[in-house]
C-alpha cells in the first residue's frame, strides 16, 4: 500500500474504570509537534463504557475521537480490543498509531501490528518526521549504547512509547473537536474474568516523587523494611535493581532500569547499587541523585549529585534517625 493513502495520527488512549493513563496525553503532546511538520490530523482512539469524559483527550491535542462504546471494554482483554481496533484502523487508514508502553499497551500493540501486517517499534524514546513524510523511530539500542533510529516500509507505523518519555501539554479549555461514537464490532466477553483488583504497584513508581532503591548490596529480603520506612518518611516509593528482582526479593514492579521502569523523581536515593548502565538507564533522569556505596569506584557515582561511601545499613538509619527529629 503506498503511503498517499494513509494519513493521520492515532494515540491509544488507554482507559482504567473511565480514567485515561496519563501517557495518552503525552502521546497527543507529541503527536502536536510531530503534525506541525506534517500537517496532519491527530485522531485518539477510546475503548471504553458510553458516559467516558472524552473532552480532556480533545483539550490536549485530538481533533477526533473515536470512541468504541461498551462496558466489556473495561476488562483488560487484548484480544477483544485488537479485534475491535483492527477494522476500525482498515477504514481510517492513519499513517501512524502511538501506544503507551505500558503493561497492557505493550500486549496490545504487537497483536494489532501482526493482525495489520505492519511493523512496530517498542519503547521509544523519540520521534520524528523525516523530509518526506515518513516516522522515524528512536529507540536505544545494544543497552543504550547506540541511538537507533527506524523507519517502517509498511502502513500504519506503529510504535509504543514508555510514560513519562514525553512531557504532558496543559489542557486548552473549551478547545473543539469531533467524537464518532461506533459500537463494538466483536464482543465476547468469555475470555477474562477479574478476580481480584490489586493495587497499581506500576503507577507508584512511575509518578513517584521520591525513590529509595536497593541493590545487591541489600543482603536479605526484609532488609527492605528499613529502606521502605525512609521512603515513607519521605512520601515515597521503594525501587530496586533487576538483580534484587531476580533474587525475588521485591515484585517486578519495583524494577528500575532498562528492562523496567524509568523514573523521574526529584529524589532518587540509590543503596547498594552499583550503577550498571542498564540501571541508569532508568533514573539518570532523577532531579537529585543519591547514591550510597562501600566502593568509591562504583559507577553510580558519576552521575550521583550526593555521593557517600559508606555502608548504608548504618547510613540510613541514621539519615531516619535525623528525619525523626
Ligand atoms: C539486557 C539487560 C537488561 C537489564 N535490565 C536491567 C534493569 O532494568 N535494571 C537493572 O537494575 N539492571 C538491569 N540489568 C542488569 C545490570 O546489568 C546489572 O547486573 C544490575 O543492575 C546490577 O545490580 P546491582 O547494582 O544491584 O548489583 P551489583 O552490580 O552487584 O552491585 C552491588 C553494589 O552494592 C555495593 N554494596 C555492597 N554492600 C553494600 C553496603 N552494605 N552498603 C553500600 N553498598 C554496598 C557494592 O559495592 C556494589 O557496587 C540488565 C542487564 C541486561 C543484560
Amino acid at each position: 500500500m503506498t503511503q498517499e493513502k494513509y494519513s493521520g495520527i492515532m494515540v491509544f488512549a488507554e482507559q482504567q474504570e473511565r480514567k485515561i493513563h496519563p501517557v495518552t496525553y503525552e502521546l497527543l503532546g507529541k503527536a502536536r509537534e510531530l503534525e506541525k511538520e506534517s500537517n496532519q490530523d491527530i485522531m485518539a482512539l477510546v475503548l471504553g463504557p458510553e458516559d467516558m469524559d472524552l473532552q480532556p483527550l480533545i483539550e490536549r491535542g485530538a481533533d477526533r475521537v473515536y470512541h468504541i462504546t461498551g462496558e466489556l471494554f473495561n476488562r483488560p482483554d487484548e484480544l477483544i480490543y485488537k479485534e475491535n481496533i483492527v477494522p476500525l484502523l482498515q477504514e481510517i487508514r492513519s499513517a501512524i498509531v502511538l501506544i503507551g508502553a505500558t503493561t497492557f499497551g505493550r500486549s496490545l500493540a504487537p497483536r494489532i501490528a501482526a493482525a495489520m501486517d505492519t511493523g512496530l517499534t517498542a519503547d521509544c524514546t523519540d520521534l520524528q518526521m523525516d523530509e518526506d513524510g515518513k516516522l522515524v523511530q528512536i529507540r536505544p539500542a545494544f543497552t543504550e549504547n547506540i541511538l537507533a533510529h527506524i523507519k517502517t516500509k509498511t502502513y500504519p507505523q506503529m510504535a509504543t512509547i514508555r510514560y513519562r518519555e514525553f512531557s504532558s501539554p496543559p489542557p486548552k479549555t473549551g478547545r473543539q473537536g469531533e467524537v464518532v461514537t461506533r459500537k463494538p464490532s466483536v464482543i465476547r466477553q468469555d475470555r477474562v474474568e477479574i478476580l481480584e483488583k490489586i493495587s497499581m504497584q506500576e503507577a507508584n513508581i512511575a509518578e513517584a516523587e521520591v525513590i529509595v532503591a536497593g541493590g545487591r548490596g541489600v543482603k536479605k529480603a526484609r532488609d527492605f523494611d528499613i529502606l521502605k520506612g525512609l521512603a515513607e518518611a519521605l512520601g515515597g516509593t521503594i525501587g530496586a535493581s533487576r538483580d534484587v528482582i531476580d533474587a525475588g526479593f521485591l515484585p517486578k514492579a519495583h524494577q528500575v532500569g532498562y528492562s523496567g521502569h524509568r523514573v523521574k523523581p526529584r529524589l532518587y536515593i540509590a543503596c547498594g547499587i552499583s550503577g550498571a548502565p542498564q540501571h541508569k538507564a532508568g533514573m539518570k533522569e532523577s532531579e537529585t541523585i543519591v547514591a550510597i556505596n562501600t566502593d568509591p569506584s562504583a559507577p553510580i557515582f558519576s552521575i550521583a549529585d550526593i555521593g557517600i561511601v559508606g555502608d548504608w545499613y548504618e547510613v540510613i538509619p541514621k539519615l531516619l534517625e535525623k528525619l525523626k527529629k
